[in-house]
C-alpha cells in the first residue's frame, strides 16, 4: 500500500525518524510549527529499527540511554535489564511515538533523495523516491551517524548461494542459525555482540578478523527496582549532571593520571572497573586517551585479561589488539565475547596478513583456503557520520554538499555548514555525537535547533546561515583538540578510514559533551555568534 502524499508546504521537513527525528518533531509541534518527517524505514527507532542482529543492545546503561525531555515518560517506562536489548529499545521508541502521537506526521518507507535551497524564496524543496515534493522554510537532517550500512566490495559477492546478512539491515522476522555453518566478517561492536549469540545456535561459526578490538564485559543483568529507583528518585538532577560530563554519561571519572599511582594501585583500579564492567573502564584515569604511556597500562591490562580468558594462546594473541591505543577505536562492551573462542564450534581466521580474496558460490576464500558456509554475516560497519547526508543531493546556490565536503566534512558546531542556510544537522560531524551518550547529544541538538527557530520567529527573521569564518575557526579548533589526543593514531571509522577513498579527517568533536554544550549555549546567548540571521523580504512576500 503506498503512503499518502505529504502536503506540499511545511514549516520544517525532518529527514529520519530515529530518536533524533522523533524528538525534533515533538519539539517543533510544541512551537506551533508544521513539520513533515520522511523515514526510509517502515517504522520509528532508526538504529534500533534496522540493527536487529542477535545480541544487539545498548552499551550505555538504559537509565541513561533514554529520553529525558518528559518527566512522566522517564518515570513510567520500566527497563528490564541494565543494558536494554534491541527489541526492548525498539518497543520504547514505538511507545514514545504512540505516547506523543508522532506517527501522523511521519511518512515511512520513503527516502529523501534531494534537498535544494532557493535563494529567492529562502525555502528548501525536498524530494523523495516516491515523488513527494515539499517546500519548507527549514530542513533538519536527523539521518543518523551510523545509518548507512556498508558491505565491502569483495569480488564474487553476488555469486554466494547461501544467505547473506548485514548486521545493520537484519531481517525483521529473525534468523534461525540452528545447524548452519556461519561466517562472520568483522570484529567491531556489532560482531562482538552477535558472535557469542550466533555461536550458541550455529553448528559452526568462523570469524574473519582484520583488526582485533578491545572489549570490556558489560556485566549486564536484570534491572533491579532499587537501581531503577535510585535514578528515578532524583532523575532531573542526575540527568543534569550527565549533560555536563565529558561523554554525556554519568560515570565515575578518576581525575588522576595512570602514571601517578603505584603499579599495585593501578592494577587494583583496573580490576575494580573490569569487575564493574562497561565503558566506565576508560574513565579509570584522566590521561588514557592523552598519553601513550598511560594508555599502554590500560591496554596491557585488557590484553592480559584476554590471555587469561582464551585457552588457546595463539587465538588469544590474535584477539589481543596491538596496533591501536585502547579507546581510540570505539571501545566494545560484550557478554562472553572472548570466552566464546573457547567453544569447539568457533574458529578465528586472521585476515590482516592475508585478506579475504573473494566470496565464492559456497563460502569465503582467503588465499589458498576456502571456508564453506550456509550463511555469511557482514558485520562490516557503516559509512559513518557523512554517509547518510551525502547520499542526499543537498544543494544551495549551485553548490552541492558533496562538492563542499570533498576533502572532509566542515561544519560550525556540527549543526550547520556555511553556504547552506536554514538546514540543520542533528549530531553532525564536528559535534560530540558518536563519542557520547547519543541520547544526551540528540536532545541537546534538538533543543538548540528548536530554540533557534523560536528565536528567529520571535524576531520576524527567517534565515540563518553559519559564517565561513566561524566554520573555519570551529574546524581548526576541532582538529587541534583531536590531535591533542591519541584518537588520530587509529585506523577508525571516526577518521573515515573504513571507506575506500573517504577523506581521512577526525569527524566527531572530542572537546567533551559538557564543554561543547556550554559553547553552544554561549553562541545562542550572544545572539547566535558566528551565524548570520536575517529577514529576507522576498521570502516573506512569497509566503
Ligand atoms: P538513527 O537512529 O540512525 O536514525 C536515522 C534514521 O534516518 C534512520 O531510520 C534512517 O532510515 C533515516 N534516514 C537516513 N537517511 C534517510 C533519507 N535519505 N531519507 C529518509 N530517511 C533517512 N549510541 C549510544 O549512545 N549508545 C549505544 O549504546 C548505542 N548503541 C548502538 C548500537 C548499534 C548497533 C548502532 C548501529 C549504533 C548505536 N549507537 C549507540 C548509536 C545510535 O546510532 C544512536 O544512539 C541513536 O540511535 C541515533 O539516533 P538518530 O535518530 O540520530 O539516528
Ligand atoms: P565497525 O566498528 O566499523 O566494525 C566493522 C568491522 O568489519 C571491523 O572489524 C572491520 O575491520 C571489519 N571489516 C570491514 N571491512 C572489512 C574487510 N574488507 N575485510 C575484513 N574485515 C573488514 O562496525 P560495527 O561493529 O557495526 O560498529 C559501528 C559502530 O556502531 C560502533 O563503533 C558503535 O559506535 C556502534 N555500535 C554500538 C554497539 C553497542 O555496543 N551498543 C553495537 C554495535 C554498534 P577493521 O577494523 O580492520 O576495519
Amino acid at each position: 500500500m503506498s503512503a499518502a502524499k505529504s502536503p506540499s508546504v511545511a514549516d520544517v521537513v525532518i529527514v529520519g525518524a530515529g530518536f533524533a527525528g522523533m524528538y525534533m518533531l515533538h519539539r517543533l509541534r510544541g512551537l506551533g510549527l508544521s513539520a513533515r518527517v520522511f523515514e526510509a524505514g517502515g517504522g520509528v527507532g532508526g538504529t534500533w529499527y534496522w540493527n536487529r542482529y542477535p545480541g544487539a543492545r545498548c552499551d550505555v546503561e538504559s537509565m541513561q540511554y533514554s529520553y529525558s525531555f518528559s518527566p512522566e515518560l522517564q518515570q513510567n517506562w520500566q527497563w528490564s535489564e541494565l543494558f536494554a536489548s534491541q527489541p526492548e529499545i525498539l518497543r520504547y521508541a514505538n511507545h514514545v511515538a504512540d505516547r506523543f502521537d508522532l506517527r501522523r506526521d511521519i511518512q515511512f518507507d520513503t527516502r529523501v533523495t534531494e534537498a535544494r535551497f532557493d535563494r529567492a524564496t529562502h525555502r528548501w524543496t525536498i524530494r523523495t523516491n516516491h515523488g513527494d515534493h515539499v517546500s519548507a522554510r527549514y530542513c533538519v537532517m536527523a539521518t543518523g551517524c551510523l545509518s548507512t550500512a556498508r558491505v565491502p566490495d569483495f569480488p564474487g559477492i553476488e555469486r554466494f548461494s547461501g544467505k547473506v546478512y548485514h548486521t545493520g539491515h537484519w531481517p525483521h522476522d529473525g534468523v534461525d542459525f540452528t545447524g548452519r555453518r556461519v561466517g562472520v566478517i568483522g570484529t567491531g561492536s556489532s560482531a562482538i555482540q552477535a558472535i557469542p549469540v550466533i555461536a550458541q545456535q550455529a553448528s559452526h561459526v568462523t570469524v574473519f578478523q582484520r583488526t582485533p578490538n578491545f572489549s570490556i564485559p558489560s556485566r549486564n543483568g536484570p534491572m533491579s527496582d532499587a537501581y531503577a529507583n535510585s535514578w528515578k528518585s532524583d532523575y532531573p538532577a542526575l540527568r543534569e549532571q550527565a549533560r555536563h560530563m565529558r561523554t554525556g554519561i554519568l560515570n565515575s571519572p578518576n581525575d588522576i593520571s595512570a602514571l601517578e599511582v603505584s603499579d599495585g594501585e593501578r592494577q587494583r583500579i583496573y580490576e575494580e572497573r573490569w569487575a564493574a564492567g562497561g565503558t566506565n573502564f576508560m574513565a579509570a584515569f584522566n590521561d588514557l586517551i592523552l598519553s601513550q604511556q598511560a594508555n599502554d597500562t590500560a591496554a596491557d591490562f585488557v590484553r592480559d585479561k584476554i590471555r587469561a580468558t582464551v585457552h588457546d594462546q595463539e587465538v588469544a594473541e590474535l584477539l589481543a589488539p596491538k596496533n591501536h591505543p585502547i579507546g581510540t577505536k570505539r571501545i566494545c562492551v560484550d557478554t562472553d565475547y572472548y570466552s566464546t573462542y573457547n567453544r569447539d564450534n568457533v574458529t578465528l581466521v586472521d585476515v590482516r596478513a592475508a585478506p579475504i580474496s573473494e566470496i565464492t558460490p559456497t563460502g569465503v576464500r582467503v588465499g589458498g583456503t576456502e571456508y564453506q558456509f550456509d550463511a555469511i554475516v557482514f558485520a562490516t560497519g557503516f559509512d559513518a557520520m557523512t554517509g547518510a547526508l551525502l547520499n542526499i543531493d543537498i544543494e544551495a546556490d549551485g553548490k552541492t554538499l558533496r562538492e563542499k565536503w570533498e576533502e572532509g566534512p566542515r561544519t560550525y558546531l556540527g549543526l550547520m555548514t556555511a553556504g547552506f542556510p536554514n538546514i540543520f544537522m542533528i549530531t553532525g560531524p564536528g559535534s560530540p555525537s558518536v563519542l557520547s551518550n547519543m541520547m544526551v547529544s540528540i536532545e541537546q541538538h534538538v533543543d538548540w535547533i528548536a530554540d533557534c527557530v523560536a528565536h528567529l520567529r520571535l524576531r520576524g527573521l527567517n534565515c540563518i546561515e553559519a559564517t565561513q569564518s566561524a566554520e573555519d575557526t570551529w574546524v581548526a579548533h576541532g582538529n587541534e583538540v583531536a590531535h591533542r589526543t591519541l584518537y588520530p593514531l587509529a585506523n577508525s571509522w571516526y577518521m573515515g578510514v573504513n571507506i575506500p577513498g573517504k577523506p581521512q579527517v577526525f569527524m566527531p568533536y572530542i572537546g567533551g559533551v559538557g564543554s561543547y554544550r556550554q559553547i553552544c549555549d554561549d553562541v545562542a546567548s550572544e545572539g547566535y555568534r558566528g551565524f548570520e540571521l536575517s529577514a529576507q523580504t522576498s521570502a516573506l512576500a512569497a509566503e
